[in-house]
């Protein structure tokens, strides 16, 4: 949530900091803003709305000055208008700062601070922190230095943040901290900067350190200095090289972000098994995991812990595992697992998925888990992310930076290691190598069938034409495939605002038939594998209800076909392969309803694609 980007250096700050708010946008879009310290004052600059409405404000009052702090937000307290907008500055208006995070205790805080005179102007949580910061540098009886206070303040505060601060008294500092919210600091040649993930940095240097949590970097002039918030003790720190290209983080020819990322599928599930299979041994290799092999051959019980679309991967996931290494998996969302007494010994393995893995409430799962005794696990797409570090092992999905807010490549991505995953422990168990090869044979083909699905996209718009004025769907598919109707039917609220269901089609008759009508589209996920024939009856069903059916399968059939509106058909590929496949054509299916309904499908309302708040 929210995206932070600062710079220091001998560059003009603004275009900067405008190029790196646009590059953050997906992590926040209710407001943005800039401060900037120029030789004699501090100016900051700041509305609700995108940030293209910032820009024309800059545009028509023009700000200039060597250093500043940007901030595009996610609102959690205040709504989002432009007084409740970042950068906060306190009274005194020589403090500037940028938060990403909740400070739990803003209240009481602020009631002291209030009982002393200190005058507020937003419903924020954070200004509370500027002004703390302010009060304990110019007000305290110690005489804080600009350094000691930010500390202080921080020492003070419940939550989680990333901030960075700037003094108008302390020209040429600028520092920043963090504790449960990310920051990466590059590095370049004389000029520094700071941002929420690496894509506002990038095109200024590819050396980038990445913050944990209780460290604070102070940077002045041309240094820099990493050490504890609480104990001033310097950290050392090695600088990492970030191999992202700015093609990657651009939407090119392509209308959003999500579109090309759901053609990106026609490389990206290769690219994530690039290298990891043994087709002669019918088998993969995820060297990431290989210390903890053995312990997850011999778990007791493995947990999958996420949430939202990675959530659903897990779901897949315990199908899989379940079916070729027969361990018991639960999957659990991360926002329950984290205080539910859950039963966890050194038997036990977690597996933790999050694209960005910077996701607050999977985090929190993982420390629980680790402090139980469980060996943790991460599937994550950001490398560098806290989640891949903090686990013990872990699997990268390597599918490149997803930008969109609705999650698609990196649902497909996360699938394929699950997959590689489960066929991996399955071979040292009883699956035989042929059954491996036949997996691995329908993985191989995968870029095929992508390109095929979306050569139908005009098919799929035909449907999307018809549809998209419906309030609400029903996505119905059963065994592995009810999943996929979950997910199906949370990319469709996401980007359409259409409200969708996903269930399993034989449940569907212990209460949602009570909706179908003439007017409900339900989407069929119907593989001609040994569920057919009872995926074949629930659309009779609905058929008998007059709802509009719209059927997926992967093969052409004659009883089908008088039963569905719609029929799309999809490559026939391995059962356990289908999910992805599917998943691509519903995700085809939401993009262009959401397109027909005229949607902001990249910056869908309320929603923020990494969720660093709990
Ligand atoms: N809690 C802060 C606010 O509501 C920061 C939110 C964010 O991370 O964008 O302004």
């Amino acid at each position: 949530m929210c995206g932070i980007v600062s710079y220091i250096g001998k560059k003009d700050p603004v275009p900067i900091l405008l190029k790196g708010l646009r590059r953050l946008e997906y992590r926040g879009y209710d407001s943005s803003g800039i401060a900037l310290l120029n030789e004699k004052t501090l100016h900051c600059i700041k509305r609700a709305g995108k940030v293209s409405d910032l820009e024309s404000l800059i545009d028509d009052s023009p700000i200039n000055g060597y250093c500043g702090i940007g901030h595009t937000r996610w609102a959690t307290h205040g709504e989002p208008n432009d007084i409740n907008s970042h950068p906060h500055l306190d009274h005194t208006k020589k403090i500037a700062l940028v938060h990403n995070g909740i400070i739990e205790n803003y209240d009481a805080i602020k009631e002291v601070l209030k009982s002393r005179g200190i005058p507020f102007t937003s419903d924020t949580d954070s200004e509370v922190l500027v002004q703390l910061i302010s009060e304990l540098y110019y007000n305290s009886n110690q005489k804080l230095s600009f350094e000691d206070a930010v500390r202080a303040a921080l020492q003070e505060v419940v939550g989680a943040y990333g901030i960075v601060v700037l003094c108008e008294d302390e020209p040429g500092t600028m520092i920043a901290a963090r504790m449960g919210s990310p920051l990466v600091l590059g590095v370049g040649e004389g000029e520094f900067l700071i941002g929420s993930d690496a894509s506002p940095i990038v095109q200024y240097t590819r050396n980038v350190i990445y913050l944990d949590d209780n460290e604070l970097v102070i940077i002045n002039d041309d240094n820099y200095s990493i050490s504890k918030i609480d104990s001033k003790n310097i950290v050392t720190k090695t600088l990492t090289r970030i191999d992202l290209t700015i093609e990657e983080i651009e939407k090119g020819e392509y209308p959003h972000f999500m579109l090309k990322e759901i053609h990106d599928q026609r490389h990206s599930i290769s690219d994530t098994m690039r290298g990891r299979f043994n087709l002669n041994d019918g088998t993969t290799q995820l060297g990431g995991i290989s210390d903890y092999f053995s312990n997850i051959l011999l778990a007791s019980r493995i947990y999958i812990t996420a949430c939202g679309t990675s959530w659903h991967a897990g779901l897949i996931g315990k199908h899989l595992i379940e079916e070729y290494a027969r361990i018991p998996v639960h999957v659990e969302y991360a926002s329950e697992f984290r205080y539910r007494n859950v039963i966890i010994d050194s038997n036990t393995i977690l597996i933790a998925i999050s694209q960005s893995g910077e996701t607050a409430d999977t985090l929190a799962a993982i420390r629980k888990a680790k402090e139980l005794g469980a060996i943790t696990l991460g599937i994550c797409n950001v490398v560098g992310s806290t989640i891949s570090r903090e686990t013990d092992a872990g699997i990268f999905t390597h599918t490149g930076p997803e930008i969109g807010v609705a999650s698609t490549k990196a649902f497909t991505a996360q699938l394929t290691i699950l997959i590689m995953l489960a066929l991996k422990l399955g071979r040292k168990k009883n699956v035989s190598k042929k059954r491996g090869k036949n997996l691995i044979r329908a993985l191989r083909h995968i870029d095929q069938d992508v390109v095929s699905i979306l050569k139908i996209s005009h098919e799929v718009k035909e449907v999307a034409k018809h549809t998209y004025e419906a309030d609400n769907f029903l996505y119905l598919g059963r065994g592995i495939n009810f999943p996929i109707a979950l997910e199906g039917a949370l990319k469709l609220k996401e980007i359409s605002y259409i409200h969708a269901e996903g269930y399993p089609a034989a449940e569907m008759k212990h209460g949602p038939i009570a909706l179908i009508d003439k007017n409900m589209p339900v989407v069929c996920i119907a593989p001609q594998d040994e569920s057919f024939s009872k995926i074949l009856a629930n659309i009779e069903e609905v058929k008998a209800r007059k709802g509009i059916i719209i059927t997926i399968t992967d093969k052409i059939n004659y009883s089908l076909k008088p039963l569905s509106d719609y029929i799309l058909i999809i490559p026939n590929t391995h059962k356990h392969v289908f999910p992805i496949t599917c998943s691509i054509i519903l995700q085809m299916l939401a993009y262009e309803l959401a397109v027909f309904r005229d949607c902001e499908i990249d910056q869908p309302r309320n929603l923020a694609k990494s969720v660093t708040v709990e």
